[in-house]
């Protein structure tokens, strides 16, 4: 792999918009990395390192999407290893409890009503600040085992209403695949919402095919979340994927995470999010980065996220405003800036503005009589 092969430039039109080229020509070793982002040897040595615990995948489009001049692209700064992976002696393995909350081969249950349903852990590419770094695997295709009992296990627990396929990346399997998982899904009566989560409009936006969007578009209600974290990513081929899921009727929902050197100052999160909705995909979560071992250098305060979205809230529309969450192991904490509610004054609460003006609304207690409002 060389630069000539990831420039869509320089690649046949047939083989570029074919999303199985990309997975073809992923780039998985660090001989190939070199070609293409040039450590020097010393650094590749200590990348081998790195390597052998946490495998490598770069598409060629995401590829192509690296300034190479820049170490701190933010899209290299995503997807290619750094010595600092085996340097993090805070970070644990599983930081949400995934394994310890799974009733059921393949099911990881931590809301009553929701289950993530894990069916590859192959990804297009492997991002190096993912929280299941644990199940990166290096065998094709991916596909877990015991598919069929986990099904069966959702069929017998009515409770379970939502199903969100994860993995991996759901949509590096094959469309066959897919539609035999979404057909059992949707033959089972208490599954009201399926849910995928992906990355291939980011990463592989050739995977969002005429063919795979009317497959999907066969089990609504479906929706899809996506994971942009750059307003890099916000190619024109990535608007177009996500326009032919729109079209097949599937609303999109964008999760992005807060990763220092990508995306943890206002100015970026901002140019995201307007971009994201003028796609017409919701910015819905901004994750606090997860402690997961081998992101240390990924890793903000929960006060910068703060301070982001509080520079997001009154300067960008409501419908741009993700909300910040940190994931635990009882589930998502969603945070808001200190504006709010400051305090009551009698009948009377007094707010903060995102123009830092105080507004006291007229709010009787439960109890309290109906008066005042005239002094307002
Ligand atoms: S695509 Fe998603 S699951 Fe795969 S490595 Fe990236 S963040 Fe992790």
């Amino acid at each position: 792999m060389c630069r000539r092969l990831i420039s869509s430039e320089k690649v046949p039109a047939e083989s570029w918009n074919d999303w199985r080229w990309h997975i073809r020509n992923r780039i998985t070793t660090l001989d190939e990395l070199r070609c293409v982002v040039a450590p020097d040897e010393d650094e590749t040595e200590r990348l081998r390192r790195v390597v052998a615990r946490f495998p490598l995948s770069i598409t060629p489009y995401y590829a192509s999407l690296i300034d190479f001049d820049d170490r701190q692209c933010p899209i290299r700064r995503q997807v290619v290893p750094s010595v600092e992976e085996i340097e993090d002696p805070d970070g644990v393995e599983d930081p949400l409890g995934e394994v310890e909350q799974s009733p059921a081969q393949n099911v990881i249950q931590i809301y009553p009503d929701r289950v993530a349903l894990t069916v590859v852990t192959q990804c297009p590419v492997f991002c190096r600040f993912c929280f299941r770094k644990r199940l990166f695997s290096t065998t094709r295709g991916g596909a877990v085992r015991g598919l069929e009992k986990t099904i069966e296990y959702i069929r017998g627990t009515p409770q379970i209403k939502d199903v969100l396929v994860t993995g991996g990346d759901p949509l590096i399997a094959s469309d066959s695949f897919l539609e035999r998982l979404l057909r059992s899904l949707r033959s089972i009566p208490h599954v009201e919402i399926i849910r995928i989560g992906t990355r291939a409009p980011v990463v592989l936006p050739q995977r969002i095919t005429p063919r795979l969007c009317a497959i999907l578009s066969r089990y609504h209600p479906l929706w899809v979340n996506t994971h942009f974290n750059h307003p890099k990513e916000l190619t024109p081929e990535a608007r177009e994927a996500c326009d032919r899921l729109l079209r097949a009727g599937i609303p999109l929902g964008n999760q992005s995470v807060l990763l220092k050197g990508v995306n943890d100052d206002p100015e970026t999160m901002r140019e995201l999010v307007r971009g994201l909705v003028r796609m017409r995909v919701r910015p819905y979560y901004l994750f606090q980065c997860h402690l997961v071992r081998g992101t240390r250098h990924f890793r903000t305060t929960i006060e910068q996220g703060l301070r982001i979205t509080g520079a997001l809230r009154g300067h960008v529309s409501g419908i741009a405003n993700p909300l910040f969450v940190v994931d635990t192991p009882d589930g998502k904490v969603p945070l808001l800036p200190r504006r709010g509610l400051k305090r009551r004054e009698g009948d009377y609460v007094v707010l903060e503005t995102f123009k830092r003006t105080e507004w006291r609304e007229y709010n009787p207690t439960a109890d309290g009589q109906r008066k005042g409002r005239e002094d307002h």
